[in-house]
This record gives C-alpha cells, sequence and structure tokens, in this order.
C-alpha cells in the first residue's frame, strides 16, 4: 500500500509521520509523476487558497481528479477538506469538487481561532474512548449530499465525512498522538 502525502504546503510532515506510523509506505507530492501508482493521497491542512493556487501552477488538480476516477482514495484535513468541497460559500478558489458538500470555511468564528474537542466516533473503534480534536481555524460542512455520510458533529455541523473513497476531517489528527483516523483511512484505501 502506497500512500502520498501532498506537501505543497501545510501540515505535511506530521501526516507522513503518522502514515508512516501506522505501517504504510509514504511520499511527498510535488508533481504529477508522484500521484502514479499512489493508493492513498493526504490533503493537509495549511492554507487553502495558497495550496489551491499551487495545484493549479503544477498541474495537479486534473491529475488528482484522474487518479480519483481509477480508484485512489482520498484524505483531506482542514484546508485539504475545503479543496475536496464542490461548494465552498463565498469562495471562488481553485478546487477539486470531488466531494458533495457545501464547506464554510474559518466557520467557528474569530473567538475561536482554534479549540478542542472530544468526538464520539463509533466507526473509529472510538465509541467509548473519544478523539480529541483540534481545530485550527476550522471550516465544517453547512450541508452534505445524499452520499456523504457524517460520522462526527460539533454544534450540529459535520466535522468528519466520508463519501465512498474520500474522507474528510475539519481538525488536525496529526497534530495528536492518536492515529484512530488514519488507521481508518488506511482501511478505507484496501476497501
Ligand atoms: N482556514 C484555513 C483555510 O481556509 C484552513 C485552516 C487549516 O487548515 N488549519 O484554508
Amino acid at each position: 500500500m502506497k500512500i502520498g502525502v501532498l506537501a505543497l504546503q501545510g501540515a505535511f510532515r506530521e501526516h507522513k509521520q503518522m502514515l508512516e506510523r501506522c505501517g504504510a509506505k509514504v511520499c511527498e507530492v510535488r508533481k504529477t509523476e508522484e500521484l502514479e501508482g499512489l493508493d492513498g493521497l493526504v490533503l493537509p491542512g495549511g492554507e487553502s487558497t495558497t495550496i489551491g493556487k499551487l495545484m493549479v501552477k503544477f498541474g495537479l488538480l486534473e491529475k488528482i481528479q484522474e487518479r480519483y476516477a481509477e480508484g485512489m482514495a482520498i484524505y483531506g484535513t482542514c484546508a485539504g477538506m475545503i479543496l475536496l468541497c464542490r461548494d465552498i460559500i463565498g469562495s471562488d478558489q481553485p478546487r477539486l469538487g470531488l466531494f458533495g458538500a457545501r464547506v464554510r470555511r474559518n466557520a467557528f468564528g474569530r473567538q475561536r481561532e482554534s479549540f478542542e474537542a472530544d468526538l464520539f466516533v463509533p466507526e473509529m473503534e472510538a465509541g467509548e474512548k473519544p478523539i480529541r480534536a483540534v481545530f485550527i481555524r476550522a471550516p465544517y460542512l453547512e450541508k452534505v449530499g445524499p452520499d456523504v455520510q457524517v460520522l462526527a458533529e460539533v454544534n450540529g455541523k459535520a466535522v468528519i465525512a466520508r463519501q465512498g473513497k474520500i474522507l474528510t476531517t475539519s481538525f488536525h489528527p496529526e497534530l495528536t498522538n492518536d492515529d484512530r483516523i488514519h488507521q481508518y483511512f488506511l482501511k478505507m484505501v484496501t476497501e
């Protein structure tokens, strides 16, 4: 199983470390050729407008869409979630648009620039021992399409969601020691 981490900007090193800890073979992706042969791709948090512009510049948007159509799984955290969504409220920034949801950026408000929350996620073996989620200028999904399964919410807003081979989280599990979300993604990749 070979997993790529988009390494244009943002928290990609932490994802790489966590995926390696989970036993995956991981490579950094900056060029279209580096997407060949990948079973899964992680889009890290960072600044979605910056990452999106760089993806356009390097021809990565089309190539990722193409590899997804061929069966590559994708996991987007925070900015990565935004880049996957079809509809970004108030923005025409570049995106992959593969995930059938409407996302709001910086959605939790200024006074809550960053915060932590405990999430109970039975699908991720976190029914009893919650996942500690770190939110940093985080988005949430305001509306999801019929193919999207919401796995966790904060204040009634979706913060973990899945659509087939795509997983999205509003927060940063790579900044904690808890690898259950990465384990879940790796399981998705092999399904
Ligand atoms: N607010 C950022 C954006 O809109 C995302 C923040 C993050 O990835 N931690 O791109």
